[in-house]
């Protein structure tokens, strides 16, 4: 007999784990690890995920007990490895395994079943189901004629197939009708028609000119060593990882590029993590102008068709690279010999629900778990791997940093230049750029040449303050700063979406809710209003290309609009955090930051980590070509560490600070830290719920090993979402520690409270 280890999806946190079930005779052949199965759970059935096959019951568990799989609802979607790195993913994150489980299971696939007509049990409607074309080909051995009568259509079907196989599709928009006339020639043997199955989601080619850099004649002496360094790690096969420090532009995605195709020589295949925000067709495009049809594209933008069309090419072994954003690492690929995170440092890589895991980590654990080696790529490393890269090693396996200082070919880093604009401050409100930047634009616009103008506004959009009282509108059931639209006239808020008139802005009806004063002012800029003071600063024939959450919202136009980009003669690129990562277009020769300090103004102990990094990034679109590239940077707070350090391309000396910052208030890199949010309707349920929780994490911590802190019980900085009140408990670990098991056991301890939810966020990044 053989026994299925099966998760059933039943995220509660008080059921987790596997659970034994005989497989019957009848399932012998199809269930098997990474099947999703019917199983009866507590006298219901449920949804599970086989995680291991065994022949013997673990000891003490009575066979005559052990109830049978009922029935298999879907083919393997992973391997045991892949069920070992979502178990690893639940323990470290404190997470539901099946949570974890589901994030291997083939895109589209629902967890819920209902009953068909024969009665059998089915996962609910399944949208992934493959599709086929029908092409149609003339028959070599059919013999029939066109006839005269009725002909036209038909001579004109079979005068286009003369030229070779076509989709049926096709034909009908040349041939009206051409469906049902390929189908009468086939009946008459006259024409082939075969089903062939189509592959969606490959995107269209992109005319992007820097799509498919030619293949470098010399690598740069830097290049060399970090592919040497990558060949032994993958040579080791123990999950060994190098660091490509590379300054923006010093050819790591050429490094990339070289390193799978080693790994493909020797018949392994490889993953690419890519932040979601940087897979553009600029991206994609050079991967597939090296690796032809051996890639795979994943990402959000893709529908869940295109999505599992893309999935299962990397299952059924079609192709051996598979490029994608975060959820790429669980693409069911084969033999994997090689992971890649490109811009490791990345913020996003972090998944802000549950299982709320870090791409770069489960990346590692994934390299380790499977013999491979995993690069990590950044111009900025994040400090956490840095520390890990002095230390030369983390958690038993090798950690080692190989630096591209220079970029090749001679083109040198831009020139960077800090504009301190409370030197420009005009009480009339004035223009959003200072002298300088607008000279550099117009002397760009001049020499017709290109620049990028980054509006740095996360967390800070446009809103509106009272000048009396300093009092923002706050949405009533979120308490976050309601962001105002100006081509609406709406004030809008982006936690949960409600939004409100603002009749005729500036109009005097609208009063402060606070005290009543008729002066609210626009407070911050749009980059609606920076497109507009381009439009009035430049002559006409410069092109204003302005791209954020708004200009991109429809599929492809992210493509388009760098496709524009690249295609003008002169343009300026205006836009949010999107156009600082990844853009490679050697004519940009200026790049100007309207202001600079928006992001070190939050409250997060990494602000003036985002604020480097993304400084960092965007200086590095300018100068990549022959031309010199010229950075101008306007902030209020330009004595600042984080942003001095960028002028003088001098890391270390930022480095140095805020090491210094994170070591004397016990932050990551030198500890963990995990945010733990307790929400609900009830303000003093959640209170309760929250000191309860704090007092059980004090107890369980008290006497360990290492410095622990826990903060709080406190309010978080979102005090209400969505009508939730919202408290939070920060705990501080030593590096080493395993957080997310004791948090979770913390968590289990406390009886049930209806109403309260917890999340619990293990190496928290927005807090
Ligand atoms: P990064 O990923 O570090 O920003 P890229 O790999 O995009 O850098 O390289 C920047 C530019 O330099 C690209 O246009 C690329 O084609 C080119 N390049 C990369 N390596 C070399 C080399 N060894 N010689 C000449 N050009 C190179
Ligand atoms: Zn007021
Ligand atoms: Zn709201």
């Amino acid at each position: 007999m053989r026994y299925a280890k099966v998760v059933p999806d039943i995220p509660t946190r008080a059921i987790d784990g596997c659970f034994d079930y005989a497989i019957p005779d009848a399932l012998a052949g199809s269930c098997d690890v990474g099947c999703t199965v019917l199983v009866s759970f507590a006298h219901r059935l449920a949804v599970g995920y086989v995680v291991d096959v065994v022949s013997e019951l673990a000891e003490g568990v009575n066979p005559l007990r052990v109830l049978p799989v009922e029935r298999v609802l879907a083919e393997p979607a992973f391997d045991r490895v892949g069920a070992r790195l979502a178990q690893w993913m639940a323990a470290e994150y404190a997470a539901p395994a099946s949570v974890c489980l589901r994030l291997m299971l083939a895109p589209g696939q629902t967890t819920r079943v209902h009953k068909d007509e024969a009665g059998e049990w089915r996962l609910a409607v399944d949208r992934t189901k493959a599709v086929d074309d029908r092409w149609a080909q003339l028959s070599v051995t059919g013999r029939g004629f066109v006839p005269r009568r009725n002909a036209s259509r038909q001579r004109r079907v079979v005068e286009a197939l003369a030229a070779g196989p076509m989709r049926v599709a096709e034909l009908s928009a040349m041939v009206p009708g051409a469906g049902s006339v390929v189908t009468a020639l086939a009946k008459r043997g006259l024409v082939e028609v075969e089903h062939r199955r189509r592959i969606r989601g490959v995107g269209e080619p992109t005319s992007l000119s820097s799509a498919s850099a030619p293949r470098p004649d010399h690598l740069t002496d830097g290049q060399l060593a970090a592919l040497d360094a990558i060949a032994r790690a993958t040579d080791a096969g123990c999950g060994d990882v190098v660091l490509v420090d590379g300054v923006t532009g010093s050819g790591k995605t050429e490094v990339y590029l070289d390193a799978i195709e080693r790994v493909r020589e020797r018949g392994r295949s490889a993953i690419v993590l890519v932040p979601e925000i940087s897979l553009t067709a600029q991206t994609v495009g050079r991967f597939r102008s090296r690796f032809g049809d051996d890639v795979a594209i994943l990402h959000s933008r893709l529908s869940s068709g295109e999505r599992f069309d893309q999935w299962d090419l990397a299952r059924s072994g079609r192709v051996h690279v598979v490029v994608g954003a975060r959820s790429a690492l669980f693409a069911p690929l084969s033999n994997v010999g090689l992971v890649i995170v490109d811009e490791e440092h990345e913020g996003s890589y972090k998944q802000d629900q549950a299982p709320r895991y870090h791409a770069r980590e489960a990346a590692a654990e994934l390299a380790r778990l499977r013999g491979a080696a995993l690069v990590l790529g950044s111009a900025t490393p994040s400090l956490e791997s840095l520390e890990r890269c002095r230390a030369g090693s983390w958690r038993g396996v090798r950690w080692t940093r190989v630096s591209m200082p220079e970029r090749p070919g001679g083109s040198r880093l831009p020139s960077v230049r800090i504009i301190d604009m409370r030197s420009t401050f005009s009480p009339k409100g004035g223009s959003v750029f200072s002298s300088p930047l607008r000279d550099a634009l117009l002397d760009r616009a001049e020499k017709r040449e290109k620049s990028v103008l980054l509006l740095n506004r996360r967390g800070f959009a446009s809103f509106l303050m009272c000048r009396e009282c300093g009092c923002v509108p706050t949405c009533p059931h979120c308490s976050t700063a309601l962001t105002y639209h100006e081509r609406t006239h709406s004030l809008a808020c982006h936690t949960c979406g409600s939004a409100w008139p603002v009749r005729a802005y500036p109009d005097p009806s609208t009063k402060c809710p606070n005290c009543g004063s008729r002066y609210l002012a626009q407070y911050g800029v749009g980059t609606q209003r920076v497109e507009d003071e381009l439009r009035m600063l430049l002559p006409e024939d410069v092109d204003v290309i302005r791209m954020d959450a708004d200009t991109t919202a429809t599929k492809g136009a992210h493509t388009r609009l760098l496709e524009q980009f690249d295609a003008s003669e002169c343009a300026v690129l205006v836009g949010t955090q999107m156009i600082a990562k990844g853009l490679d277009f050697p004519e940009v020769t200026l790049v100007g930051v309207v202001n600079a300090d928006t992001t070190l103004k939050l409250p997060d102990f990494r602000a003036a980590e985002r604020t480097y990094n993304l400084l960092e990034q965007v200086a590095g679109r300018a100068g990549r070509g022959e031309r010199p590239g010229e950075v101008i940077i306007q902030t209020y707070w330009a004595t600042h560490p984080a942003i001095s350090a960028v002028a003088t391309h001098d890391r270390s000396s930022y480095l140095g600070y805020e090491l210094e910052q994170r070591d004397e208030a016990y932050y990551p890199p030198y500890s963990r830290l995990a945010n733990l949010t307790l929400a609900g309707l009830s303000e003093r349920a959640v209170r309760e719920r929250a000191s309860a929780l704090a007092v059980k994490i004090r107890a369980r911590v008290e006497g360990m090993e290492g410095e622990w802190e826990v903060l709080g019980p406190a309010e978080c900085v979102r005090s209400k979402v969505k009508d939730r009140y919202r408290r939070h408990i920060v705990v501080k670990a030593p590096v080493d520690a395993e957080l997310g098991p004791l948090l979770d056991e913390c968590a289990r301890a406390l009886p049930a409270c209806k109403g309260v939810t917890l999340a619990i966020d293990v190496d928290a990044y927005d807090m």
